[in-house]
């Protein structure tokens, strides 16, 4: 099933939650699917492409209205459809894994004992190239996404990034590009780079300012100060306000809080607590080690009172507060102890290729071999639809009915 919303014009598709009017529309992108008639104004499964709609009164423009009155133009504006899952949530983000190998062994995501040094990660030529995430990227813009995340693994360990960044930010329709990384190869050239390039955002990843816990959670004797001097890179090459995400784990770094929220206050930069969460197959999760969002939420507002933001847009993953000093913000992420699958908009791209619906789900659809078969658009637009249109995922919600061992993706294969 596939419902479409315009996102422009009813106001109910800007409230948190979803579901919109079903529009009529025309084709405009230059998909090369087998040659066929201009469709007449029906809904078909895979026109994506955008529609004028006048804003007065909801008509459609089609070609008769070219030659109409100045004015009558005028009110047009462009809409891009969007596609909505079993649940009435559209594909707004895709988080796309660019490699799978990572120089860190954190112990929430790659704990060592499990992916030592010799862990076999994925050849090169297993890998998508930049190619294909573009095309996969418009073909995914095209259906509605906006926001596109780099992830990995660690993403700056593929190399010449800024090209994948450049070519993602002239494709029509996405608005924001961001990257996730834990820091450690991001200098201040890196960063001008990839600003140069069109990146938008960072999240760098920091779990203490101690360095003895941050160094057992990375697991690499990596310092501290030199993710504080990538925060910083990241900051002077104009890709601020930095988010940093800081992973909370009982009995590891909940003593790390407030010098965390202490040490950004004031500073413009967001920290996100983030509950510890069963990611993966790897990493020992327990439900006694998870600190959770209301917790860490109380022990930061007994040393400095917060109030909460509203969400600017359905699909928010962290729950935000401001100090009520205005001395910025903090999030926190609360996927174990209060769900936040009933606004989900995010779809995962495996560095290799794989279409995962889901941070928990266990197997992706394999877009690679599709597109090396030498699928076309239409039919891949027809797959990526499809797959999406049946999504019922909602792990989060549903976490204490899965299976111990429900066999879950590796987080550094899909990304946070
Ligand atoms: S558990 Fe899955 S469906 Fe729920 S919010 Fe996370 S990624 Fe989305």
């Amino acid at each position: 099933m596939i419902r479409r919303a315009p996102d422009t014009i009813t106001a109910d598709a800007r409230k948190p939650g979803y579901g919109g009017k079903i529009a009529r529309h025309r084709q405009s992108h230059t998909f090369d699917t087998k040659p066929t008639a201009r469709p007449p104004m029906v809904l078909t499964l895979t026109d994506t492409s955008p529609y004028d709609i006048c804003v007065r009164n909801g008509t459609q423009r089609n070609e008769r209205d070219l030659s109409g009155l100045s004015d009558q133009r005028s009110c047009y504006r462009e809409v891009r459809p969007m596609i909505t899952d079993a649940f009435d949530r559209p594909l707004r983000d895709l988080r796309v894994s660019v490699t799978d190998r990572c120089n860190f062994r954190c112990t929430y995501c790659m704990p060592r004992d499990v992916f030592g040094a010799d862990h076999p990660f994925l050849p090169r030529e297993a890998l998508l190239t930049f190619e294909e995430i573009t095309r996969l990227a418009s073909l995914f813009a095209a259906l509605g996404v906006r926001k596109i995340r780099l992830t990995g693994g660690e993403p700056l360990l593929r190399t010449n990034l800024e090209r994948l960044i450049e070519s993602l930010s002239e494709i029509p329709g996405i608005e924001d590009i961001a990257l996730t990384t834990n820091g450690s190869l991001l200098s201040a050239q890196m960063a001008h780079r990839l600003k140069t390039a069109g990146l938008r955002r960072v999240t760098v990843s920091l779990d203490s300012l101690d360095d003895q816990v941050f160094q057992s959670m990375n697991d690499v004797s990596f310092p501290v100060h030199r993710v504080l001097d990538a925060i910083q890179a990241a900051a002077s090459a104009g890709l601020a306000p930095v988010k940093i995400n800081m992973v909370v784990k009982r009995g590891v770094n909940e003593d790390s809080i407030i010098p965390m929220a202490r040490y950004f206050r004031g500073t413009g930069h967001i920290v996100r607590f983030i509950e510890f969460m069963d990611v993966g197959t790897a990493n020992g999760w327990r439900l006694d080690e998870v600190v959770s969002a209301a917790e860490m939420v109380s022990v930061i507002s007994r040393e400095w009172p917060l109030s909460p933001i509203p969400p600017e847009r359905p699909g928010e993953v962290a729950a935000r507060y401001r100090y009520a000093d205005n001395l910025g913000e903090i999030g926190v992420i609360s996927a174990v102890t209060h769900a936040f699958c009933d606004s989900c908009n995010r779809a995962r791209l495996s560095s290799e290729g794989k279409l995962f619906t889901c941070l928990f789900g266990s197997e992706g659809f394999d877009l690679r071999r599709r597109l090396r078969d030498g699928a076309n658009d239409g039919e891949l637009l027809q797959v990526l639809s499809g797959i999406w249109s049946k999504r019922r995922d909602r792990y989060s919600e549903l976490r204490s009915q899965a299976g111990k061992n429900s066999k879950k993706v590796e987080m550094f294969h899909i990304g946070g």
